[in-house]
């Protein structure tokens, strides 16, 4: 009885592994290329670190002319969730970011190095699993699951360390004829790898991010391939890597205590593996104590939150990349109007613990990035938006498509242009008084210090009468407001007011006010030259009016 018997019992039709070498050859790329992969399992929503992490890989791609994979990882079919592929592919393409090999869509994929779904590739990680098998460093385990409890009880009761290894590792040295006659006689097992590994000698570790790591060599004879014939995670992604040519893994540091058994397992398989980058967890302050960002507790661990609240892609990336990054924010600061794709991202530049994420801060960087948009980007990108979560919305935007974009348009052709919109679920909210169909509706009137009403009107109808011509350039239009202070009885200039407060009624910002609201309901809103220009003779004169001025 030899291994290779072993081999051929347990996978007869597994092809020999050099049939894959040459199906999977070596990629040719120009010299520093990297290939990146987002590695996700289709098992719920996309999680803001996977995109933080898949952001990194195509980034790093795209800088040194590699590419970027989407694989998907689906060999825990027991946590797979209806249309899990589709929900990764479609959250990833809202942030523009589409894989230039593997998945596209539920089930499509290009490229020549797949299939990229783990659980099409079964007879790939058979092949590989037979030749660990026929060095010897592979082999079928029969224990049942309460065998393995009590192993695991007797460890705990004997305060070791928990796991199959060792002498603990019950079918590690058993006889091969007797695991033969097992398997003939169906009895039910799954493979597992024979490590030759110690705990008392350390591995060095150069990880792309972290730097140097010590680690005690890995001894646990981890599971390859599971009773239903799917390979796990720590199996499939070597050999998966190894074939994709992958030149870099980027993932979350969660797996960083896996780097001993996965560089043992390269190893075995004789493979040269890839760089590894663990990217810093991504982290809430929750009153002063740091915590994960959570599935559970906090909606911004979902990627789908920030498309359905409409923060732009760029604001999420901007901001993803300057919590994590430290050359990030020096970069901005002196390059403050480059597109985000010139930023050369260097890995040992990056975070090593917990990056925080602050939402606050976050809508900050986005109203950032929006001021820096024209009226008609901003139209289009909410009427996307609408489209998918406020269909009325969407309609009214797109019966006065010119209309919107004047609306949008103020305050944002100058220097320095408005930066008060943070995200397009935002914008309805604060324009909509500027729709003659809507205002009509509106009751609520936010005046400020000049609250009687009829002292309102007097200072409308004047407005209106005296004071008011549509052509009027800016400075004559101020001016006008401030003769009109004036024959009210308020100072022409705040200063003047404050100086002399006993002199006037108020000053020349509660007449504009009065007329400010009036016009918008709001006492808060952009530039109200520019607002009346906008809204045209007719529509301010009918607004006066309905306030009964
Ligand atoms: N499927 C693994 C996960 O979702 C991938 C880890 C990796 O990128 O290698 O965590």
């Amino acid at each position: 009885m030899d291994f290779n018997e072993l081999a051929e019992i347990i996978f007869p039709n597994a092809k020999d592994i050099s049939y894959y070498e040459q199906k999977y050859p070596e990629r040719n790329l120009k010299e520093g290329a990297a290939v990146t992969r987002f590695a996700p399992s289709p098992t719920g929503f996309v999680h803001i670190g996977g995109l933080f992490g898949s952001i990194i890989d195509r980034k790093l791609a795209k800088q040194t002319g590699g590419l970027f994979i989407l694989r998907i990882e689906d060999t825990d079919q027991k946590r797979e969730i209806e249309n899990g592929t589709l929900q990764i592919v479609d959250a990833l393409r809202d942030f523009d970011i589409i894989a230039d090999e593997g998945i596209i869509s539920q089930n499509e994929e290009i490229g020549d190095y797949g299939p990229y779904k783990q659980s099409q590739r079964k007879e790939i990680y058979e092949a590989y699993a037979k030749s660990l098998i026929k060095q010897g460093l592979a082999y079928p385990c029969f224990c049942t699951t309460q065998e393995l409890e009590e192993i695991r009880k007797k460890q705990e009761a004997a305060k070791i360390k928990p796991g199959y290894y060792g002498v603990w590792a019950k079918y590690r040295n058993f006889p091969l004829d007797e695991a033969i006659a097992k398997i003939k006689n169906g009895d039910s097992y799954i493979l597992r790898f024979k490590s030759q590994g110690r705990e008392d000698r350390k591995i060095k570790h150069k990880d792309s991010i972290k730097g140097s790591i010590e680690f005690p060599e890995n001894d646990q004879d981890i599971v390859i391939i599971k009773a239903d014939g799917l390979p796990t995670y720590h199996f499939a992604h070597v050999v998966d890597d190894h074939l994709m040519r992958v030149t870099h893994v980027i993932r979350g540091d969660e797996w960083v205590s896996s780097i001993p058994l996965h560089l043992e397992l390269f190893k075995a398989l004789g493979f040269k593996p890839p760089k590894y980058a663990h990217t810093a967890t991504i982290m809430k302050d929750e009153n002063g104590n740091k915590r994960k960002i959570s599935k559970r507790k906090d909606p911004e661990a979902a990627v789908s939150y920030y498309h359905e609240q409409g923060i732009p892609t760029d604001a999420v990336v901007e901001y993803l990349l300057n919590i994590a990054n430290s050359s990030f924010e020096p970069w901005r600061r002196a390059n403050p109007n480059k597109d985000i794709s010139e930023f050369e991202l260097q890995l040992n530049k990056m975070s090593v613990s917990g990056a925080i994420f602050d939402m606050v801060k976050l809508l900050d960087v986005s109203k950032n990035v929006i001021s820096k948009y024209s009226g008609e980007k901003i139209y289009d990108e909410t009427l996307n938006w609408a489209n998918k979560y406020d269909k009325e919305f969407a309609q009214l935007l797109k019966n006065n498509k010119e209309y919107s974009i004047k609306i949008l348009n103020i305050e944002r052709k100058k220097e320095k242009p408005r930066k008060d919109i943070a995200k397009w679920s935002d914008i309805k909210q604060s324009i909509q008084y500027m729709y003659p169909n809507i205002f009509e509706n509106m009751k609520e009137y936010e005046f400020q210090k000049i609250i009687d009403k009829q002292v309102i009107k007097d200072i409308l109808e004047t407005y209106i009468e005296k004071y008011f011509n549509i052509s009027d350039n800016k400075d004559t239009w101020f001016n006008k407001i401030k003769d009109l202070a004036e024959e009210k009885g308020y100072a022409r200039e705040v200063k003047e007011y404050k100086l002399n407060p006993e002199d006037y009624k108020g000053h020349v910002g509660d007449i504009s006010t009065v007329i400010r609201v009036a016009l918008t309901t709001k006492h808060n809103t952009p530039d109200l030259y520019e607002i009346m220009q906008v809204l045209g003779k007719d529509e301010i004169i009918k607004r006066v009016k309905k306030y009964g001025g």
